[in-house]
């Protein structure tokens, strides 16, 4: 039997023997969100599901179809709601979405799950969903099902950015659209880049507050936080190394009955 990674393209029936057999599941979510002029708006989803797809290539795993919406673009990190194309949830729609999809793969028997959070806002909804199902598994007597739920991007490790960043990181929050997803992408998708669309605007400069209306002038018009010049594929795997194998040993020390892939 072929052991497929993406839960979409098995059948049930190896599914349900996947699962029954202990595999995890890899839930990814991202956004549509603007990402300047040279990435796809879908670039948090599909960083998020390479993590994923990473990760079930070392380990018993299946990887989730992606939550391809996501939390409200907010001005300081993802450029804001206001680009034409970003198409976001409210927090309790998010949460909710989560809430279900976690029971569903609890109620089919799987109990153990990894959420890879690829787009910043949906940090604290994240939390709430996997809160609420974990919640009412309980209520129903399912005591023993597991989340860990984390940011891929808290695996860049010191060395990397250094190398990356020599003349200092700006910091994740500003790093949208900028290095380092653009450097993830030219590694796992670099037909999706287009490097004759860089945009040589920001950084970004933001008050220690909000104010609402958004004030849009704060974000450069590109969309991107930080320029994005220096990005390149290599730049881009040293990071997916860092993902790969960080959130897989943190799997295999939180997780020891999980299998290696056969
Ligand atoms: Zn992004």
């Amino acid at each position: 039997m072929i052991n497929r990674i993406f839960m979409n393209e098995m059948s049930w029936t190896s599914y349900q023997k996947r699962i029954e057999g202990g595999a995890l599941i890899l839930l990814p979510t991202g956004a549509t969100e603007q990402h300047g002029p040279h990435l796809p708006m879908g670039t948090d989803a599909m960083l998020a599901t390479a993590v994923a797809a990473d990760v079930a290539k070392k380990l018993d795993a299946i990887v989730a179809p992606v939550l391809s919406f996501g939390y409200k673009s907010q001005p300081k990190m993802g450029g804001g709601n206001h680009f034409c194309g970003t198409t976001s949830l409210d927090a309790d729609t998010l949460a909710h979405v989560l809430r279900d999809v976690i029971k569903e793969f609890a109620r089919h028997g799987a109990r153990k799950l990894v959420l890879i959070n690829g787009h910043y806002e949906n940090m604290m909804f994240t939390i709430e969903g996997v809160d609420l199902a974990m919640r009412e598994l309980a209520y129903r007597g399912i005591q023993d099902f597991q989340v860990m739920r984390l940011e891929y991007w808290d695996f860049t490790k010191r060395e990397t950015l250094e190398k990356i960043f020599p003349g200092g990181f700006p910091g994740f929050d500003l790093e949208h659209a900028a290095v380092m997803e653009t450097s993830l992408m030219l590694h796992h998708h670099p037909h999706l880049v287009d490097m004759s669309a860089l945009p040589d605007d920001g950084p970004a400069s933001f008050p220690p507050y909000d104010i609402y209306p958004t004030r849009t002038g704060w974000v450069p018009c590109s969309g991107v936080l930080s320029p994005a010049q220096g990005c390149s594929a290599e730049k881009g795997k040293l990071l997916a190394d860092d993902y790969a194998t960080g959130v897989t040993g943190a799997i295999r020390k939180e997780f020891p009955n999980v299998k290696e892939r056969s």
